[in-house]
């Protein structure tokens, strides 16, 4: 038996948000921060179509969230490599680099093709441009980028304006757009949410309308969501996408425990994966104990430190808690024997989006919104459902463990040290992988049954992120952000 709860606001218009919109191949370190603003700024240069050879200055003002900890977020040369007309899915680290190194000369190629000459910065602002830790409270200035930190647009903590001028001053477009969490941005005078209306055979708004559709039509969560998402690009197509997903999530991973040295940022934080890795092996070869658990730890921290890094990571639900899906995906499959591993992959992803759409629909998934319990709590509960899943739970079970992960995430605060996606990020992504296991395998103990919806915790997460002080999402001016003293 679960409690229902009427929820706040009204759902029944909300677009079907597809795995695909949840998963998504992009840059570290942040899907808000980074991501999110590298789609703004190239929306704006599309919406520029056929005037771009009249722009001859763009300006950029960073609000909010973004203005706080958009340095050490790599946000500056996101928007530049947006403007510059790269692709969140492709562009590589290299590439940023380059349009960060040519707007230090005062250069910017608009969409790729249009030589612009960008204001020059008044006074140098150390590490303006590039991922250095370093949280702002204060507005600063540097030519063509102003950071706004306590401008504070009512929409969403994380705003950006882009302005685009002809030679004469005049302005031929000025857009602001925001960044809402997991790389989705929406555009100042859109409707919110601005995913695509699109039929679905099975449309639900809370997890108790799930269930009841699930019982309806004896239909598992992976099934129910598999038709949904069929409806939108065919069998065929989705099964070849969610493959692509996973295989990106693994190559991640791997990358993460084979990369060594230190992160970028200026915190001078080791890379710990592919130590763990190591030792790992060892333990493994010695056969003496079981470390599966200490793996999905490296697993979790692999891809975290990828992040970290700016490097190429899926969104899940967003960069800052990209590795607990991965984590305990990969861990399903070491500990579970299944006839076939990429049908279970892709069904994994399948009942784990489905939770993160209903967080993302009734809550959210953003860190500058609602704290880390948006971002870490969301992916652990997307990851235990995913597990219950492969472990062969019920639907109920599924909708159980989700709702215990979520649960003992309320509160967890967003205090990202300097403004990296490092500390605590990093080690709270093996606790969050750790957290979905657990409350997997205690679901898998009881019949699905249990006091605290899956719903009521959700809209607990809305209530508690309301509640929570600004200084505790995504700004770096509180926490551990403001306790920690470098040595
Ligand atoms: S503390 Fe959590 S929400 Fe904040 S940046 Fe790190 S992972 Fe994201």
């Amino acid at each position: 038996m679960s409690i229902p709860i009427a929820l706040a606001t009204p759902l029944a218009e909300r677009a079907f948000i597809s795995a695909l919109d949840l998963f998504r191949v992009g840059i570290g370190p942040s899907s808000s921060h980074t991501v999110g603003p590298l789609r703004a700024a190239r929306a704006f240069v599309a919406a520029l179509d056929g005037r771009l050879d009249d722009v001859a200055s763009v300006e950029c003002v960073l609000f909010g969230s973004l203005g706080s900890t958009g340095v050490g977020h790599g946000t500056p040369g996101a928007v530049l490599a947006g403007l510059s007309g790269l692709e969140p899915e492709t562009v590589t680290r290299d590439d940023v680099e380059r349009v960060v190194a040519d707007a230090d000369r005062g250069m910017l190629r608009l969409g790729g093709t249009h030589p612009l000459t960008l204001a020059a910065s008044p006074a140098p602002v150390p590490g303006t441009l590039r991922a250095t830790g370093s949280a702002r409270t204060t507005e600063v200035e540097s030519g063509w980028l102003r950071f706004a930190p306590r401008e504070l647009k009512p929409r969403h903590p994380n705003a950006l304006s882009l302005t685009a001028r002809d030679a004469t001053g005049a302005v031929i477009a000025d857009e602001t757009y925001y960044s809402v969490g997991g790389g989705f941005v929406e555009r100042d005078g859109d409707e919110r949410d601005t995913l695509e209306a699109i039929n679905v055979p099975y449309r639900f708004d809370t997890a108790d309308e799930l269930l009841r559709l699930c019982r309806e039509h004896g239909l598992s969560i992976a099934e129910l969501a598999r038709a949904n998402e069929a409806a939108v690009r065919g069998e065929t197509a989705t099964s070849a996408a969610l493959r692509a997903i996973a295989r990106a999530m693994n190559d991640c991973i791997d990358a993460g425990l084979a990369n060594r040295g230190t992160l970028p940022g200026g915190l001078r934080v080791p890379r710990r994966a592919g130590g763990m890795a190591e030792q790992l092996r060892a333990l493994d070869a010695a056969a003496t104990r079981d470390c599966s658990l200490e793996w999905l730890q490296a697993y979790a921290i692999a891809v975290n430190e990828e992040n970290a890094a700016g490097g190429r990571v899926v969104t899940a639900p967003t960069n800052g808690a990209a590795g607990i899906i991965p984590a305990v995906m990969r861990h399903a499959l070491d500990v579970i024997a299944v006839p076939d591993p990429d049908r279970a992959r892709e069904e994994f992803l399948l009942v784990a989006a489905v939770m993160g759409g209903l967080i993302k629909s009734n809550a959210s998934i953003s860190g500058a919104e609602a704290g880390c319990q948006g971002e870490v709590g969301s992916a652990a509960s997307m990851a235990a459902a995913g597990f219950v899943h492969l472990l062969g739970g019920s639907n109920e079970q599924i909708e159980n463990a989700a709702e215990i992960a979520m649960e003992h995430s309320l509160g967890l605060t967003c205090d990202p040290v300097a403004g990296l996606v490092q500390l605590p990020c990093i080690e709270r992504n093996a606790i969050g992988a750790g957290k979905a296991v657990a409350a997997a395998r205690m679901a898998m103990h009881g019949d699905g049954t249990h006091l605290i919806s899956f719903d009521t915790v959700v809209q607990t997460m809305r209530q508690t992120g309301d509640d929570m002080s600004r200084k505790y999402k995504e700004t770096s001016e509180g926490g551990l952000a403001v306790n920690y003293v470098e040595c």
